[in-house]
């Protein structure tokens, strides 16, 4: 009998782009295809949005790497960038494109050649104060980095939002302003621009940039805080299903699982389902967190350990080699997610080796 299962949707991937393009207008977009493409596969990501998208996102230099030795031609912007000269030449052989979003990395690069002149972008921290050079150091850092001889001209320049996830539209406002301010104080800039994630490209419009960087909307997670992803026509990607492995009779005052978490109140039927942490599925799902067998709304309980997961089953039509689906098609991932105090983004990119991939 088979155990997990991830199913990635390609054609709801080319949808998701599609909505992420008439939202982007003439704007380009690079999809965010950073940890394993939100732990849908970057290569199959890639391969799938082709058409669909102008260039690819990635937090480090080997995921950059990896796309390339998979073939793919797309432009490539990489989050961390480059620390040394040795992978300033990597990233030009490659014609990865670093972002530099820190005083040393200019230092380390120095200022010899790589042997192919590299597209540099610059990290403005615009208010989330993680990374990126302040308003205040940009003017140098930027004129430092033109001043590089293996750097292109014109290096772009992009921004991340801290809370366009959120209804409250005051921080991102302030980012706005804080980028086109920052951009103004520079002489004669004539680099590319880009500031929206998923968030800020549904929501912000009028944030404008030459790029847009969508990662969450494509695979079908809910950018926001509030509201769900078919708010905004989003198919999900992944579906991971298994199978129930067993079906038994918990009677009344009875424990199930570690810690006897749960109790049954009563005699009832539970249903033991051949997937757990080991494969991604969070561990902190308390009681009640939804789950679908074959086909009907059912509910977790007892604590989910590295293989298993323990449903109940009253009121539910169900035995031992039914399929059951933890998000996906028929149960939105955010509903998991938010039950078990995460996010989607962490439980995409949690999916372990050991859930088998098919892609459709
Ligand atoms: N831009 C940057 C710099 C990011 O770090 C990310 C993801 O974390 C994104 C864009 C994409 O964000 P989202 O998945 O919320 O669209």
């Amino acid at each position: 009998m088979r155990r997990a299962e991830l199913r990635i949707d390609r054609s709801a991937l080319r949808h998701n782009a599609e909505i992420a393009r008439r939202a982007a207008g003439d704007r380009k977009i690079l999809a965010a295809v950073k940890a394993d493409g939100y732990g849908h596969g970057a290569a199959t990501v890639a391969e799938t949005l082709r058409e669909s998208v102008d260039g690819l996102m990635v937090a480090s230099l080997g995921e950059g790497e990896a796309l390339r030795q998979a073939g793919v031609t797309l432009r490539i912007v990489v989050l961390q960038g480059v620390t040394s000269q040795a992978e300033a030449r990597r990233a030009a052989k490659r014609f990865l494109e670093p972002v530099f979003h820190h005083e040393s990395q200019i230092a380390a690069v120095g200022t010899v050649g790589f042997g192919l002149p590299l597209t540099a972008w610059v990290k403005l921290d615009s208010g989330m104060h993680r990374v990126g050079f302040t308003p205040a150091e940009l003017p140098e850092a930027y004129a430092r980095l033109r001043g590089l001889r293996g750097i292109r001209p014109h290096p772009g320049v992009l921004t991340h939002f801290a809370r366009a996830d959120e209804p409250d539209r005051s921080p991102t406002d302030t980012q706005i302003a804080t980028f086109r301010s920052a951009l103004a104080s520079l002489d004669d800039f004539s680099g590319e621009t880009s500031l929206c994630n998923s968030a800020g490209l549904l929501a912000f419009p009028e944030a404008g940039g030459d790029w847009v960087r969508p990662g969450i909307m494509l695979y079908g997670g809910n950018p926001f805080v509030t509201g769900t992803a078919t708010d905004h026509g989003l198919r999900p990607v992944m579906t991971l299903t298994t199978r129930l492995i067993a079906v038994r009779t918990l009677r009344a005052g009875e424990p199930i699982g570690y810690g006897g978490r749960f109790v049954a109140p009563e005699t009832m039927p539970v249903g033991v389902a051949a997937i757990g942490y080991g494969d991604g599925y969070p561990r902190h799902a308390p009681d009640g967190t939804p789950i679908v067998v074959n086909g009907q709304r059912a509910a977790v309980i007892g604590r989910v350990s590295m293989d298993l997961v323990t449903i109940d089953l009253r009121g539910i039509q169900a035995q031992v080699g039914d399929e059951v689906e933890c998000w996906g098609a028929q149960l939105p991932i955010d509903a998991v997610a938010g039950r078990s105090g995460t996010i989607s983004y962490e439980l995409m990119c949690q999916m372990s080796g050991r859930v088998q991939r098919i892609v459709t």
